[in-house]
């Protein structure tokens, strides 16, 4: 140290933080008693300042630390002290209680009283005015509108002495969950039902044989014979909906394409559909020998759901037409009914997965609410599209657009297969 220098410890508790040193420049003189006095006391001030200044940027640090990561939580949450000081209230909480205010310099219970009189302005739903809200209790809260369900949990933080600091409440979203798990119960339920009714009905039959067959009598009858069959069909087809709706959602359609003569696709779909329910569709055929690149057995089903559904929803005495026009590269193919119809909310959903309009026929009638979901699905993979056109009481209107068509169909095909479209003209 130069001559007339002096340095002092800058302590904070046991730790040394630095040092304070002076020196006295080209003069120096020897340090009074008080000097060293004023030495050290300044140096006590300085250390107090430097741990005060680390303390407040480490404060600061973790404050944006927190708020950082109750930025990034989804669920509502509010932090309070323990006099109820509003702390903290990240942006999904503000938001799910529709508070715009400064709420930082509330308390819970200034909160719980605007959060009641939002509520009961309309703007919450109803919350119960005697619930506490902001308890620490585990609960189930029905909030908002729509009304959202909600799991609230709380849980007190405390300090070195147990005393408790802070208090933190948060409210998870269980409403998407819990409306996915009432859809999966309704589809089951549903399913099971679907699949049992034709299952009962074999079953019966399938136990008369048997009785026939120990009795030695003729065993049945071929109009018995086809019932059990058309049973048999029925469940093939619902299962091979499930398995197709299974397995298409998300992925693209996989397309088995070849060239495909449009009026006999149309004429053997309504020809199926005649067989099946007994009811005869007309046809208006105006597709001109055309030829579509198509996966031939999904286009058919698409068509086969419509058809059946226009037998299915409108009375046995009434006309089902099927018509099938030329439109530029596409054809629009269109099946009529003079049934039940559909109203605007549910014409908005039956291309849904598993969605069945209520009305008394649906309910009468079997059906798992898949064929025109897999019927949209199957237009879309031939860059088509289906719509519906309906009024209630009067009767619908499916129209299925198609791309690809080949109006030339001599051009497209190899000899031999011109000559049997030609002999089948
Ligand atoms: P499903 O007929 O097996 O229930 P779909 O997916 O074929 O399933 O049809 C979905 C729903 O759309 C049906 O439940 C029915 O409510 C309604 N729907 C379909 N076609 C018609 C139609 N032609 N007329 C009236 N409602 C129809």
């Amino acid at each position: 140290m130069t001559p007339g220098a002096a340095s002092a410890p800058l302590l904070v508790g046991d730790a040394c933080l630095g040092c304070l040193y002076c020196d006295q420049g080209r003069r120096p003189k020897q340090w009074s008693d008080e000097a060293i006095e004023l030495l050290e006391a300044f140096a006590d001030l300085a250390a107090v300042s430097i741990e005060n200044h680390r303390l407040y940027t480490q404060v600061l640090t973790e404050k944006s630390k927190l708020e950082a990561t109750m930025g990034a939580v989804t669920d509502a949450l509010l932090i309070y002290d323990a006099d109820g000081h509003i702390l903290l209230a990240n942006e999904p909480f503000r938001q799910l209680f529709d508070v715009r205010e400064w709420i930082q310099d509330l308390t819970v219970q200034d909160l719980l009283t605007l959060v009641h009189e939002h509520a009961h302005l309309g703007l919450l739903g109803g919350i119960d005015a005697e619930e506490d809200l902001f308890d620490l209790k585990p609960a189930e809260i029905e909030i908002g509108l729509p009304p959202h369900s909600l799991q609230r949990r709380g849980q007190a933080v405390f300090d070195k002495s147990g005393k408790p600091l802070a208090y933190v409440v948060t409210f998870h979203d269980v409403t998407e969950e819990q409306q996915a798990e009432r859809v999966r119960s309704e589809i089951l339920a549903s399913v099971s039902h679907e699949l049992r009714t034709p299952l009962t009905s074999i079953k019966g039959f399938m136990q008369i044989f048997e009785r026939r067959f120990k009795r030695n009598e003729a065993l049945a009858s071929s109009q018995e014979l086809s019932l059990v069959l058309q049973q048999v069909e029925h469940l093939n087809t619902l299962v091979n909906d499930l398995l197709d709706a299974a397995h298409w959602p998300g992925s693209k359609l996989y397309l088995q394409r070849s060239w495909v003569h449009i009026s006999r696709l149309v004429a053997e779909s309504a020809t199926r559909c005649s067989r099946e329910t007994g009811r005869i569709t007309n046809i208006d055929d105006q597709s001109r020998g055309a030829l579509a690149f198509w996966d031939r057995e999904k286009v058919q089903q698409a068509l086969y759901s419509l058809l059946s559904n226009a037998v299915k929803y409108s009375e046995d005495h009434t006309t089902v037409l099927v018509s099938c026009v030329l439109d530029e590269d596409r054809v629009r193919i269109s099946v009529r009914d003079q049934g039940i119809g559909l109203n605007a909310e549910q014409a908005e959903h039956i291309f849904d997965a598993f969605y069945r309009a209520d009305n008394s026929t649906t309910r009468r009638t079997n059906g798992l609410g898949l064929g025109l979901y897999l019927c949209r699905r199957i237009a879309e993979a031939h860059d088509g599209s289906v719509h519906v056109h309906s009024q209630p009481g009067v009767g619908s209107e499916f129209i299925l657009i198609l791309p690809g068509i080949q109006r030339d169909p001599l051009n497209v095909l190899p000899p031999a297969m011109s000559e049997e479209l030609l002999s089948t003209e």
